[in-house]
């Protein structure tokens, strides 16, 4: 039997694999459309997604609309998906 872990985890809506939430990004549904959450404090609906590309752009194309109970609008979509650029980006030293 597994024992629950006491780290906080979270489930990457677009795999599905929980993980340490650190290493997620939080996305919330506000009023004016769905934003990416860089402080981890913005209240509302949340879900989260791999900083990873690939889960990243499956997530905002279809898992996060249902994850969220919410519909994209086409620039919603297409800015979140702009923003996996900035993954890459912060790995650069
Ligand atoms: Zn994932």
């Amino acid at each position: 039997m597994a024992r629950n872990k006491h780290k906080p985890q979270r489930m990457c809506v677009a795999c599905r694999q929980s993980q340490d939430k650190k290493s997620l990004v939080r996305l919330v549904r506000t009023p004016e459309g769905v934003v990416v959450d860089q402080t981890g404090k913005l209240a509302g609906r949340g879900a989260y997604l791999h900083a990873d590309p690939d889960c990243w752009e499956r997530g905002v194309k279809k898992y996060l609309e249902k994850a969220l109970n919410t519909s994209l609008s086409e620039t919603n979509r297409a800015e979140l998906i702009a923003f996996q650029d900035s993954f890459s980006n912060k790995n650069k030293e």
